[in-house]
């Protein structure tokens, strides 16, 4: 029970890595927020949680709309009376070269990883200040925070951009004892990369079984996917240690694809 009495808000939580980052905050007993634009999917994650015993609610949450997300904080905040860790997930993805893509797309992409970073680590950052009690924040990095990749322009800068925020909450936040982290995984397999796949084989002109052996897991050290529990594990340890010692950091899980 490494989170417990912590209430924690994870955004895309309807889904992929941010479910599991949520039922493992639960199990590990924290009450968790399952915010996602989904809220049938959150509203699953959640009962699902509740089912087996652990303390959930469901937001529904566009996290590119500040109205959306200071109402679900402010109902979260109602429900639990207090906020100790969030975790900045809910991401998309947009399959085109540079030449190709179209301006709508970039801003969709990138409003939702960086406005939706922004205006979610603003709601939880007032609180922690507000209260004095601090917290976790955390945003869903990827390799391509560190990496570049074609195919995927608006992607890998809003990617690129979480860092600088990142390091900023982290200076920013030292003084409310708030810490800051990044999430770097390789590839996962969830409804986004399954989504990937067939679109990434279309562009390239190769097959799908090319797409994952040849150009998703080629630099790995050993072919292998990063797993949902691998990540939610990372996200369990970060919001548990204990000290300002690990902030402002990204931490690479990735089977060896990207090493520093
Ligand atoms: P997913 O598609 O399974 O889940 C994403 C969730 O985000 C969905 O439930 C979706 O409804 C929600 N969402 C999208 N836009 C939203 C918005 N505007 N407001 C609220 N919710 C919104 O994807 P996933 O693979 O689990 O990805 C989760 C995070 O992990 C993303 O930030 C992604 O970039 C990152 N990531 C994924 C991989 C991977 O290989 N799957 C690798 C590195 C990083």
């Amino acid at each position: 029970m490494r989170l417990k009495e912590r209430i924690a808000l994870v955004t895309g939580s309807a889904s992929g890595i941010g479910k599991s980052i949520a039922v493992m905050y639960a199990r590990e007993g924290a009450g968790v927020a399952v915010a996602d634009r989904n809220a049938e999917g959150a509203e699953q994650t959640s009962e699902a949680i509740r089912s087996s015993g652990g303390v959930s609610m469901p937001v529904a949450m566009d996290v590119t709309d500040e109205k959306s997300v200071e109402d679900g904080m402010a109902a979260v905040l109602r429900a639990y009376g207090r906020l100790d860790v969030m975790v900045s997930n809910a991401g998309v993805q947009h399959i085109d070269p540079v030449v190709d893509l179209p301006f709508d797309d970039w801003k969709r992409v990138l409003a939702v990883h960086l406005d939706g970073g922004f205006l979610t680590t603003r709601a939880a950052m007032r609180h922690m200040v507000e209260t004095g009690r601090g917290g976790t924040i955390l945003y869903l990095g990827s390799v391509h925070s560190k990496a570049a990749s074609p195919l995927k322009a608006p992607y890998i800068t809003a990617k690129h951009g979480l860092l600088g925020l990142c390091r900023t909450v982290a200076r920013e936040g030292a003084a409310h004892g708030i810490r800051a982290n990044v999430v770097c995984p390789g590839f996962v397999r969830t409804p986004l990369v399954d989504r990937q796949i067939p679109e990434q084989a279309a562009e390239l002109g190769i097959s799908e079984e090319e797409v994952v052996r040849d150009v998703m897991l080629r630099h790995t050290v050993d072919g292998e996917f990063t797993t949902m529990a691998d990540v939610a594990e990372i996200a369990v340890f970060l919001a548990a240690f204990p000290s300002n010692a690990l902030t402002g950091q990204a931490i690479i899980a990735s089977h060896g694809w990207h090493m520093e």
